[in-house]
């Protein structure tokens, strides 16, 4: 890439505060929801009329400052300290959830991590750990969530299905990723649950789905966008020739969460400028 190349691509916002409120009384928790790709969501449910819960782990002040930006918006926002990992935090979380907000209707799985090593140096801690967070993570807070679709039924003033879940996958749930095994295990099953589930709870009107983010700029993956260098060896991978921004995952993550998106169902939805596409076949192979 030419070098004046901006490391900055000028991605169109989505309106703050749109007048079509498509989730407008619907309560929304989203897990990790303090930075990067879960403060978009929450931010983007919120605007779209969701009540929010934002689940953090640390810095309790960046959860504040999501909580107010969707309240300005007109949305109730609370925020939420557990690890998902851990199931009397999730449970707690999930009792706050009803007991402040009163309902629960989305939940968005996307608290996770990267330990990354060498295949033959990586720990049981970080194998363990990377599992806890991505995959039991994601297990426990979509039983509780479930839990409660299932008491409450549909209401159709809200929405034709009883629940939504999403669960913020990778490209790696499909693309190997070497120096990274754990990481990409943990989303591989992650893709097996959400479609496992899917197809469980489908008769019940509870959606099911994932979006799997391409490159997107957050702190996960700083290494990879935050110096020219970096940014210039990662465009290769990516059709489109640029990183991604956590809004254009908030904005899938709106539409998957609303009926417009009613027959989607047990899918992954890609968001990464045509990552999966086999960028190294651009030139014909
Ligand atoms: P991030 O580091 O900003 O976000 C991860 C969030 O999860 C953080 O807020 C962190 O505090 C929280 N978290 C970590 N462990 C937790 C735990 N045990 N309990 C509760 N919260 C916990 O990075 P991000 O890029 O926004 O990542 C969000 C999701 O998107 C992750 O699941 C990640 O795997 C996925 N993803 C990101 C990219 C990318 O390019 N950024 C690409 C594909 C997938």
């Amino acid at each position: 890439m030419p070098s004046s190349t901006p490391l900055s691509w000028p991605t169109p916002e989505a309106p703050s505060c749109p007048i079509l409120k498509i989730l407008q009384g619907q309560v929304a928790l989203v897990t990790g929801a303090s930075s990067g790709i879960g403060r978009s969501i929450a931010i983007a449910l919120g605007h779209a009329g969701a009540n929010v819960v934002i689940n953090y782990l640390g810095h309790p002040d960046k959860a504040e400052s999501v909580a107010e930006e969707i309240r300005r918006c007109g949305s109730k926002a609370i925020t939420a300290l557990a690890d998902v990992s851990k199931p009397d935090q999730v449970e707690a979380m999930f009792q706050k959830t009803i007991s402040e907000l009163g309902r629960l209707d989305i939940l968005v799985n996307n608290a996770g991590i990267q330990l990354d090593a060498a295949f033959e140096d990586i720990t049981l801690d970080q194998w363990q750990r990377v599992m806890d967070v991505n995959l039991t993570g994601p297990f426990l807070c979509s039983q509780e969530a479930v839990r409660i679709f299932n008491k409450q039924g549909i209401d159709p003033t809200l929405s034709c299905a009883a629940g939504k879940i999403i669960c913020i996958s990778s490209v790696h749930e499909v693309i190997p990723w070497a120096g990274h095994v754990n990481y990409a295990a943990s989303k591989g099953g992650l893709m097996l649950l959400m479609k496992s589930l899917a197809q469980e709870v489908a008769p019940r009107r509870i959606r099911v789905n994932s979006i799997a983010p391409g490159a997107i700029r957050t702190p996960i993956n700083s290494a990879a966008w935050s110096t020219r260098e970096a940014y210039d060896a990662l465009l290769p991978l990516i059709p489109q020739k640029r990183i991604g921004e956590p809004e254009e995952i908030g904005r899938a993550a709106v539409w998957l969460a609303s009926d417009q998106s009613d027959y989607v169902h047990g899918i992954t939805l890609f968001v990464d400028g045509g990552m999966t596409l086999y960028p190294g076949f651009e030139t014909g192979g």
